[in-house]
């Protein structure tokens, strides 16, 4: 079983506090403020009040045994900075730390963290990318281009096969699973799986390509 430590429980960390409980994770959560720990009380395996920017108040509640700590302390930058600092010290395994601003993300990155997530950012980014592309009901950023993307079926390629379509070919995506409107995952896509309306095609590839897919299927759809 994995032991996470989750320091701040704002809305974001109390959201990956309690997300982690529920997975059957063991959780630490450090926060200040006892009002934030009490509703974390009985969900969570510990809570410890302390400021989190005490070394020894952190070697106390015993962070040196987590697998991996989470810092979600955002308004206030110097503490989130010295914090994650002082983990990345004490040789914690893994840190993911919240940025509330590039800059702040810069820093952490420089400091060591392994991961830097902008929950706000992110997430604004991907809600403007799936209003803009009409197919894409999710993805999941591998780089500044390349992507994951839950597509939808459009009606102009519903009852083809992958192979009919020439998918990879035409659209430059590879279809690496298919999700049947029950539920069934299709994990290993041949040319000859078709695509029925209703079901979610998971493709990689880049952000141009996601475009010109709405692009012809949109053109396919009128030559209908
Ligand atoms: P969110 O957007 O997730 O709600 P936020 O960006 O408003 O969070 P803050 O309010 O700055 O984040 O901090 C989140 C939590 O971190 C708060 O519960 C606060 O008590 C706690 N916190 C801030 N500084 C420290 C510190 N030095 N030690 C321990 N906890 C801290």
């Amino acid at each position: 079983m994995k032991y996470f430590a989750v320091i701040g429980v704002g809305r974001f960390g109390y959201s990956v506090a309690k997300t982690l409980s529920e997975m059957g994770c063991q959780v630490l959560v450090i926060d200040s403020s006892e009002d934030k720990l009490r509703q974390l009380e009985g969900i969570v395996t510990q809570v410890v009040q302390a400021d989190a920017t005490d070394e020894k108040a952190l070697r106390a509640a015993g962070i040196k045994d987590v697998d991996a700590a989470i810092v979600a302390i955002g308004q206030n930058m110097e503490a989130s900075i010295l914090v994650s600092l002082i983990l990345k010290e004490l040789g914690v395994p893994y840190i993911v730390s919240k940025a509330i601003n590039q800059l702040h993300a810069k820093v952490l990155k420089r400091i060591g963290c392994d991961r830097v997530v902008l929950p706000e950012e992110e997430m604004g980014a991907r809600v403007a990318r799936s209003l803009v592309s009409p197919n894409v009901l999710d993805e999941l950023e591998l780089s500044e281009k390349v992507g994951i993307y839950e597509l939808r079926v459009p009606d102009a390629i519903a009852g083809k096969t992958l192979g009919e379509l020439d998918f990879r070919k035409k659209f430059g995506l590879n279809v690496i699973a298919i999700r049947e409107e029950e539920g069934n995952l299709n994990t290993v896509p041949t040319a000859e799986t078709k695509l029925s309306k209703g079901s979610t095609i998971f493709v990689i590839g880049d952000e141009e390509n996601i475009e010109r897919f709405d692009k012809l299927v949109k053109k396919m759809e009128k030559g209908k």
